[in-house]
This record gives structure tokens, C-alpha cells and sequence, in this order.
């Protein structure tokens, strides 16, 4: 019945904020291949900028387009990486400012 389907799409977002963080999505490894194509780091600071020259000090995945976790969190799932999440505080040279 239909409208059983959409009770459980309703309940999905809340039982998902109910699990702790150790149930959460597995976080990218810096050492997957498509991480490192992307040249994807957990933490943007240590970017270094002569190998990735479209860096810009201060862009962060919480601040890319493509980044999907709610405003404040520390990780979200990214566009590009999916059923994985991605650091707030990352990085990727597909990185688009959040407008
Ligand atoms: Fe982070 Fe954006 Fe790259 Fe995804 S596309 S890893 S959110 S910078």
C-alpha cells in the first residue's frame, strides 16, 4: 500500500539521526583510489598547495556544493563519493563553492 511506503520514506531520516556515530556511514579513506584521484585529504590544511594549485586557503567540503551534511556537522556524505562520508573540514580538487 502506498501509504505504508511513504511512512517508512517518512520515519528514514529520523531513525538515521537516532543511530550514533559509530553506525554511520564509514568515512573516505585518504588511500581509495578514487580519493586519491580526487586528490582528496580529510583535512584541507594540509593541502599542499604546489600539488594542487586550485586550492584556496579556507575552502572546506562544509562549504562545497557537493557536500550533503547538515550545516555544523563534522562529516556528510559528498556527491562524489557515495555511501561514504567526507570531513567537514576536507577537500578535493572537485571542489564547487556553496552559493
Ligand atoms: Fe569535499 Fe566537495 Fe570534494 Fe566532495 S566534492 S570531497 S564535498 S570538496
Amino acid at each position: 500500500m502506498s501509504r505504508t511506503r511513504r511512512d517508512v520514506l517518512v520515519m528514514l531520516p529520523l531513525s538515521a539521526l537516532a543511530l550514533p556515530h559509530a553506525h554511520a556511514q564509514a568515512m573516505v579513506d585518504e588511500a581509495d583510489a578514487t580519493a586519491k584521484a580526487l586528490g582528496y585529504l580529510a583535512d584541507a590544511s594540509k593541502i599542499d598547495k604546489a600539488k594542487q594549485p586550485k586550492y584556496v586557503a579556507g575552502q572546506q567540503c562544509a562549504g562545497c556544493q557537493l557536500f550533503q551534511g547538515k550545516a555544523g556537522a563534522a562529516a556528510g556524505p559528498c556527491a562524489l563519493f557515495p555511501g561514504k562520508q567526507v570531513s567537514a573540514k576536507g577537500w578535493c580538487i572537485s571542489f564547487v563553492k556553496k552559493t
